[in-house]
């Protein structure tokens, strides 16, 4: 362990993906980093109940799976030995979209990993359960958080233990990765101070998901396949993606109030009418294993905690505690892989202050919001363009509509725009990058075309 302690304990709420790796960050600088989670822990990659959207694909993009990597060293080969299945993202993936056919298949020098969420959160966890200072408690729901009597600072949990009995934990430092925010909302509440403006959109999406075994005549020039009806319509319609295990997992993503169907039947009959036969002709022969099920997903939303004027010292909300993005996009993991990095960052810049907890909150808020600009504008954008959506719409919603369907028409003829353009959606680089003036100047004559 480093020398560069800050604080004696600190507490995760929540053994998800964002508590993981943030418990990974924090175990360089507390003695003892404490999870808290309140479901049994299987030993295996097998479902469990606080983690409801893990039936549904859940994809790790290149930027949280270099995050993982960065926070614990061999991540990916980790992963390989688990039998996550190598996509290499530009030659592997045929990406559907309206309009055009599929992208070229070209190696972009991107290689991610397909595999069910419990095997991705088993992983990350069998690396946290490494650190000898990183106690998870399983069986343990977190109930309250505890401020002093100015409000100023928080200093304690309470929680419910395995044994059904009430107990406290001091902490210098209480990060709530529940997934949700409501012990940060409670303590705000419980201090009089303001909870944090919200950005919601209403997207009102709806996941089916069925498993199948990969049959023998599986298709040889793709692994896994995203389907897109134009963005009016919904965007993302279908996603499809090895597991390990020789499966193929697919989600059909109704828009608005259609729902795919949960019997096999309905399910085939709803992939017959995508845009695309791909998916249904892969699919409709192959065995179903276990039951078909679905997700109502409401809404996408940001908290804005960089707006707040004042937050307790030694509190910090994490992933979907802070931001919720609709799921079709596959960012929610990734981001939370890189805030972990980020925290740790932030923790190694602090531990020269006086008083080292005293601006990470502001800091990480500040920071936080820049890293999720881009993948919320990712989603957002085509996510407003459908007109049943609810959210504020930007003026210039159609002009940035062109434009995204300009570039990828772009990336199609040409290599480089291709590799960029993957590189942000990957959440390797920022969308910013896509707004260089030459970029720009070729993106307006591929419009100008149509
Ligand atoms: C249908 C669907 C599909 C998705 N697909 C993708 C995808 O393809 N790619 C991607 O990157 N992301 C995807 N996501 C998003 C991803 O699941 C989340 O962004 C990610 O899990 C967030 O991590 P988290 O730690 O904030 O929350 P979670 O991973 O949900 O973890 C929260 C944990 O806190 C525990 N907990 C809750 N309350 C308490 C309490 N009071 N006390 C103790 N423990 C508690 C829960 O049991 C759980 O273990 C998807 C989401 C949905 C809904």
């Amino acid at each position: 362990m480093k020398s560069t302690l800050i604080g004696r304990q600190a507490v995760v709420v929540g053994a998800g993906m964002g508590g993981l790796p943030a418990a990974r960050a924090l175990a360089d600088y507390f003695e003892h980093v404490v999870v808290l989670e309140r479901d049994a822990l299987p030993l295996d990659a097998s479902h469990r109940i606080g983690i409801p959207q893990g039936r549904h694909t859940h994809a790790l993009l290149a930027g949280g799976q270099q995050a993982l990597a960065d926070l614990f060293p061999g991540f990916e080969q980790d992963l390989a030995v688990a039998s996550a299945v190598p996509v290499n993202a530009g030659l592997d993936l045929r990406f559907e979209r309206p309009g055009q056919g599929p992208l070229p298949a070209r190696d972009l020098g991107l290689v991610v990993h397909a595999m069910s969420r419990p095997l991705i959160e088993l992983t990350v966890r069998q690396r946290v359960e490494q650190y000898d200072n990183i106690t998870i408690r399983q069986r343990c729901r977190a109930h309250d958080i505890i401020a002093s009597q100015d409000g100023a600072a928080v200093s304690a949990l309470r929680f419910e233990n395995n044994e059904g009995r009430s107990e406290t934990l001091s902490a210098d430092l209480i990060v709530e990765a529940s997934g949700r925010g409501n012990l940060v909302n409670g303590v705000l509440e419980a201090i009089g101070r303001p909870r944090p403006e919200e950005t919601a959109i209403g997207v009102d999406i709806t996941y089916t998901t069925a498993v199948f075994a990969v049959p023998d005549d599986a298709p040889t020039d793709w692994k896994a396949v995203l389907t897109f009806d134009p963005p009016a319509e919904g965007g993302v319609t279908a996603v499809m993606a090895p597991l390990e295990r020789n499966r193929w997992i697919v989600t059909l993503v109704g828009h608005h109030g259609e729902k795919p169907a949960v019997d096999r039947d309905g399910f085939l009959a709803y992939a017959h009418r995508l845009r695309t036969p791909t998916i249904y002709d892969a699919i409709k022969k192959a065995e179903q294993l276990g039951e078909i099920v679905r997700f109502g997903f409401p809404a996408s939303f940001r908290r804005h905690f960089d707006r707040l004027e004042e937050f307790p010292r030694g509190l910090l909300p994490f992933g979907d505690s802070i931001c919720r993005f609709n799921p079709a996009y596959g960012q929610g993991m990734s981001v939370a892989a890189q805030e972990a990095r980020l925290l740790r960052e932030l923790l190694e810049r602090h531990t020269a202050e006086p008083d080292p907890l005293v601006g990470l909150a502001p800091a990480f808020f500040a920071e936080a919001t820049t890293l999720t600009e881009t993948p919320w504008a990712l989603a957002a954008i085509p996510d407003l363009a459908h007109p049943k959506t609810v959210g504020q719409r930007p003026d210039d919603l159609e002009q940035r509509l062109d434009f995204t369907e300009a570039l990828f028409r772009l990336a199609a003829e040409d290599l480089a725009v291709h590799k960029l353009l993957f590189e942000v959606l990957h959440l390797l680089k920022p969308q910013s990058v896509l707004s260089e003036p030459c970029l720009v100047e070729r993106v307006k004559a591929v419009a100008a075309q149509a």
